[in-house]
């Protein structure tokens, strides 16, 4: 018998509470008794008893309702409950409430004893079953977190050891982790940047740039240029439930191909304008040596429409290799809406031909903006001209030009052709000519790459948003004049 057991009473005087004692003292429990609602509320709580008796009424409250409340803070203790007289109404609360026995009168000191031992037998064995759930719990819980730990590990020493640069972070853009690359890119040294706002932590314009555009979803082509002449490429991605990622790869010797070969083109394309211009101009001058047969002229007129297409491709690397090399810094103050009268009325003719119906939707509040009117009127003329080209006879195109906050905005929406989603990105290449162009219209595939460079140079930004068969939507984002 575990005579260490503490049995508390919560019973007001009475014969069988001192029945209750001295049963449970013969039998070689401790026994308290709880006078007052303070005192039995003590008692549990510093005296830790193995169990307790409660009367119908103790200190003018309800056995039930205190019983109640002694589970919900001490839901292990067993408790037992003494009426005057048995009802099936107490032996229904008794289960309802969950305690474990029930004595009623008439009742020997074995009665008593027998009760008090059953209801602790039944409690040790809770107890014992707790103790073990508890601790295959901790056990399974450890041996996770030790798993998670080791993946943890196995993780960070991936990402630690990947050539490219990688930042994770949380929603908040505050950094959670980064890698050895990345403190070498940005020179961080050996210091601890978990928890601290990224923006904070790399002061990097072109980063910046980057986050405040993660609301726009994943990127995958963003720039991060360095002094030095350094060039990365960045990419962003959104993390469910943890924040995101930016991931940097070194691309300056792309960039540096890059250069070489513009150089290369732009030499060429140099050394190749002057004999050009001779061959026109002595095309001109063999029609005015002496009459030409119809044969000859033809030839003659084909000779010289080559020679065209020629020199504009020409002309046009040429321009891109003065963009591309930052020559273009001329800025004057326009209205788009000007510039887009002169490209209108150049392609009257061609629009009236294909039977186009062309609309424009210009936004009264449109800004000016600080530009070069001719490299504008470029960029108006390729975007213009494409959508007139693609779009086939009785098609429609819509130029809309508008206000976002301090940017002027520019759609030139048709309905041609569309581009699909993997090559919208690629349009703007150099040379590069998207697989759905109609057969028969002819490009070299320069002028969106002009569009483009036209674009960076006026700090703007220029996309398509298309749908193969359904038509094509180029917008392009210029900074409205401070
Ligand atoms: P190109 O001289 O071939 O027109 P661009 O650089 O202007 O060269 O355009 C690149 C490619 O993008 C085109 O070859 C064409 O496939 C596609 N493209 C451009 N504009 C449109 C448009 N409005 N509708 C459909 N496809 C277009």
């Amino acid at each position: 018998m575990p005579k260490q057991d503490l049995i508390l009473l919560a019973l007001p005087p009475s014969p069988i509470l001192d029945l209750m004692q001295r049963a449970l003292q013969a039998a070689g429990y401790g026994v308290a008794v709880a006078h007052d609602r303070a005192g039995l509320d003590k008692s549990v709580q510093e005296a830790i008893p193995a169990l307790m008796i409660i009367g119908e009424m103790f200190a003018d409250q309800d056995g039930f309702i205190i019983s109640g409340e002694m589970l919900e803070r001490f839901p292990t203790l067993p408790i037992i409950y003494y009426a005057e007289k048995d009802t099936t109404g107490n032996s229904k609360l008794v289960l309802k409430h969950g305690l474990s026995g029930y004595l009623y009168p008439p009742l020997q000191m074995s009665d008593i004893v027998d009760e008090v031992q059953r209801s602790l037998a039944h409690a040790r064995r809770l107890g014992d079953w707790l103790r073990r759930e508890v601790r295959r719990t901790t056990s399974s819980l450890a041996e996770k977190a030790k798993i998670s730990e080791a993946e943890r590990v196995k993780l960070e020493a991936i990402i630690s050891n990947i050539q490219d640069g990688v930042i994770v972070m949380d929603e908040h853009q505050k950094v959670l982790l980064l890698n050895q690359s990345i403190r070498d890119i940005f020179n961080l040294g050996e210091g601890v940047f978990t928890g601290r706002p990224l923006g904070d932590v790399i002061a990097n314009a072109d980063l910046r740039a980057l986050l405040s555009r993660s609301g726009e979803g994943p990127m995958k082509y963003h720039e991060i240029n360095f002094d030095d002449g350094r060039v990365f490429n960045a990419q962003y991605t959104p993390i469910p439930r943890i924040g995101a990622a930016v991931t940097m790869q070194d691309i300056s010797y792309l960039k540096e191909l890059d250069r070489l070969k513009s150089d290369f083109i732009h030499t060429v394309s140099h050394d190749l304008r002057s004999p050009l211009t001779a061959i026109l101009g002595y095309t001109e001058l063999v029609e005015r040596t002496g009459p030409l047969n119809q044969t000859q002229h033809d030839f003659l007129h084909r000779l010289q429409g080559s020679v065209q297409h020629i020199t504009t491709l020409i002309n046009d690397l040429l321009d891109l290799g003065r963009l591309e090399a930052g020559f273009d810094t001329r800025r004057e103050v326009i209205q788009l809406e000007g510039v887009l009268k002169y490209t209108l009325d150049m392609f009257d003719t061609q629009i009236k031909t294909k039977l186009i119906k062309l609309t424009t939707d210009i936004s009264p509040n449109v800004q000016p903006l600080r530009a070069n009117p001719i490299r504008i009127r470029q960029m108006l003329d390729n975007l213009v001209g494409n959508a007139i080209k693609y779009t086939p006879n009785e098609g429609e195109i819509c130029i809309r030009i508008a206000m976002q906050d301090n940017q002027i905005v520019l759609h030139v929406e048709d309905n041609g052709p569309g581009i699909k989603s993997e090559e919208h990105n690629r349009v703007f290449e150099k040379f590069y000519r998207a697989t759905n162009a109609p057969d028969g219209v002819k490009g070299s595939g320069l002028g969106l790459a002009i569009v483009k460079s036209i674009v960076d140079s006026h700090q703007g930004r220029v996309w398509v948003e298309s749908t193969l068969g359904k038509g094509s939507t180029f917008v392009v984002l210029l900074p409205a004049q401070e």
